[in-house]
């Protein structure tokens, strides 16, 4: 960046109040904040009582050893019990846990009474495998209700879990395992994808003889289709079958380590992020019940994320089934067999909660306004997103579409690092804003700072930076304390910087504009992704874009901008259009944010969990080799759009 801190370019006006309704039953009402920030460890050792302590504790927080944080140090308490028995014990036990619902439409559901005998089961496999505390075990899996139970039962005996996402080549897997030092790898045979069984098993075989630490490979049969077999392969069926549901779960120390997730690596080598258990269950459980007003009784949530992803270990797993919720689980994709799956499922299970991402609420618009209208999504009351900025006008298209403009939106920012959600609205309080993250929750600070790390004025861009630990931050770099203070901690000492660059609003309200490494330098400003991206997909034509900063000889580095149409418009990609869009771009946010070419293309480069990749857009900009694409989704996506290059439209 210049010294200039990041451009405020793009203005919101519109705003939506809270319905009435919901807030006057709000789980979380607008006192939080200041009680809150009367006492920030007093109310966070209020929320620790969310949660069923074996040992209550008395400590909340040694920051003595910054950034190394202690949360609860001397409570013991078991993650799985929380997420469980307890709610058995509460007389819930018949209460639906998981509706599961498989690519192919089969189902399965299970309650709470089955979930606490299936991971009592599970607990005492993974013990007769010889799984102890303080051991790591990998989990390759496609979305199945045995992916949380496998989690649940490490948890249930004090071994941490490092859950590798299903699309995963082997050397990525294997990479993992190595650098966990995992014993054991529980997988599938494989799962249900896109219409047919994709090979996780396969996968696993080629991985395994590359990491001499795994002694034993737990396979759930889900698909049938043929595996090989070797010494250190067991069936679930049949090794955890025959166990006993009985399984007194012993209690950990809050600081125990629960699992480690390495981040989508959509800007580099993913980091293997370590969380532990008092802390991280307490904020995963409080922000679950105040960021979805979650009602255990009466709601049905669903969250869509893949487990693999800090996502589904936060908001499938351990919030909501701490929470004691009633949730959805999909296996497949949303178009398998048609475009309409996720309105009918929502329709199905009369989901009331749904919590997605920006990327899949593009490829919505993208689909067409017909699809969703075609299902009754009358039951949804709140709709959450996450994962990137969402642009105003995805929001807008998200709020009518699918909420029947009468569902909050929650925009929630958060990290695989800080483990829970940080900054969003409140659905019964804050008023929101089209594209906004808005507020930290309370019991929460952060704020955005210039180059120097001074806080910056309202109506003014820079860094994000959070100025106090918090419960579910991560601990360190799984074996490496050294990266963790370099990448996190030493760019604005004692403070957290997330790598997002944000601006505050006249209202002091945040706003999210991508990734710092992605900040645009056009002739002096430091210009964001995100506001020209929003500009972009505000045209009525455009569905969903995504722009970089390439080197330039007069500007610095000019905007370059890939652009997807919107289903009808799709097939139009004169030069007339491209010239429309850049005046539209220049209309909304000023001269300089004009991109100078614009191609349309029908892809972008995203990570597995969704992400656009930029940093591979500024390399084809710049007539580059493209850099590391192992986290890529899908790598036909990139001679796709490199093919497109030549017939890019400029403007000299
Ligand atoms: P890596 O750190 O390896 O590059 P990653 O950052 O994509 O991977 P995640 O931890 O899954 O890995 O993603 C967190 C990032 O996602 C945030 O830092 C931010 O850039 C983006 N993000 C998440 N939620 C939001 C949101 N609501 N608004 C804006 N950005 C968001
Ligand atoms: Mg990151």
């Amino acid at each position: 960046m210049s010294n200039e801190s990041l451009a405020n370019l793009l203005k919101e006006e519109r705003r939506f109040a809270p319905p009435r309704e919901l807030a006057a039953a709000a789980n979380v009402t607008a006192d939080a904040y200041a009680h809150a920030k009367e006492d920030r460890l007093a109310f966070w050792a209020e929320q620790a009582r969310r949660l069923s302590w074996e040992v209550e504790p008395t400590e909340t927080l040694d920051w003595s050893n910054p950034p190394f944080a202690k949360w609860f140090q001397d409570g013991r308490l078991n993650v799985a019990y929380n997420c469980v028995d307890r709610h058995v014990e509460a007389g819930h036990g018949d209460r639906v846990a998981i509706h599961f619902e498989g690519e192919p439409g089969d189902g399965r559901t299970l309650t709470y009474a089955q979930l606490k005998d299936e991971v009592g089961k599970a607990a005492n496999a993974l013990t007769e495998l010889g799984i102890r505390k303080g051991d790591r075990v990998a989990v390759y899996m496609p979305m199945i209700p045995e992916t949380a139970i496998a989690m649940l039962a490490c948890a249930r005996i004090g071994a941490a879990h490092s859950v590798v996402f299903g699309g995963f080549s082997a050397e990525a897997l294997s990479a993992r395992i190595q650098d966990a030092d995992a014993k054991l790898v529980i997988t599938a045979d494989g799962g249900y994808r896109r219409g047919k069984p994709n090979a996780l098993k396969a996968i696993v075989d080629e991985a395994v003889p590359r990491c001499p630490t795994i002694e034993n490979v737990l396979v759930v049969r889900r698909t049938g289709q043929d595996v090989s077999w070797g010494e250190k392969d067991k069936w679930w069926h049949e090794l955890v079958e025959g166990q006993s549901p009985e399984h007194t779960p012993e209690a950990f120390e809050a600081e125990h380590p629960l699992f480690i997730l390495y981040t989508s690596g959509t800007t580099g080598k993913p980091k293997g992020i370590l969380h532990t258990s008092g802390g991280y269950l307490t904020q995963v459980s409080y922000t679950h019940h105040a960021v979805f007003d979650l009602k255990p009784e009466t709601d049905v949530y669903w969250c869509t994320a893949d487990i693999g992803w800090v996502t589904g270990h936060s908001y499938f797993v351990y919030g909501p089934l701490s929470n004691g919720a009633t949730q959805v689980m999909y296996e497949g994709t949303p178009d398998t067999p048609h475009q309409g799956r996720f309105w009918e499922i929502i329709q199905k299970y009369k989901v009331s909660i749904l919590y997605a991402a920006p990327t899949a609420i593009r490829t919505f618009m993208k689909w067409g306004d017909d699809i969703p209208a075609k299902f009754d999504l009358s039951s949804l009351r709140v709709l959450g997103s996450v994962g990137e900025p969402i642009n105003p006008e995805a929001w807008i298209w998200y709020r009518k579409n699918i909420g029947g403009e009468r569902c909050p939106i929650v925009d929630t920012w958060w990290q695989t690092e800080t483990g829970a959600i940080m900054i969003s609205p409140l659905p019964g309080v804050t008023e929101t804003k089209p594209g906004a993250a808005q507020v930290p929750l309370p019991g929460i600070s952060a704020t955005v700072v210039d180059d120097e790390g001074r806080e910056v004025p309202d109506g003014a861009g820079g860094y994000l930076v959070l100025t106090e630990p918090w419960p579910s931050m991560l601990r360190t770099i799984w074996g490496d304390d050294q990266r963790y203070i370099d990448t996190y901690w030493s760019r604005f000492p004692g403070r957290y910087f997330a790598g997002d660059g944000a601006k505050k609003d006249d209202d002091g309200d945040i706003w999210l504009l991508g990734r710092v490494d992605d900040v645009m330098l056009v002739s002096g400003h430091n210009i964001s992704t995100t506001e020209v991206e929003s500009a972009l997909v505000s045209h009525p034509k455009v569905a969903e874009s995504a722009v970089v900063g390439a080197t330039d000889a007069t500007t610095g580095q000019a905007i370059v901008a890939f652009v997807i149409l919107r289903g009808t418009a799709a097939s139009d990609d004169g030069d007339a259009l491209l010239a429309e869009l850049r005046d539209h771009v220049g209309k909304t946010l000023g001269p300089i944010a004009k991109p100078k070419r614009i191609l349309t293309v029908t892809e972008l480069p995203k990570t597995r969990s969704g992400k656009i990749m930029r940093r591979l857009l500024r390399d084809v900009a710049e007539n580059r080799q493209i850099g590391d694409v192992t986290t890529l989704a899908d790598s036909t996506v990139m001679d796709l759009i490199q093919a497109k290059l030549p017939s890019a439209a400029s403007e000299d």
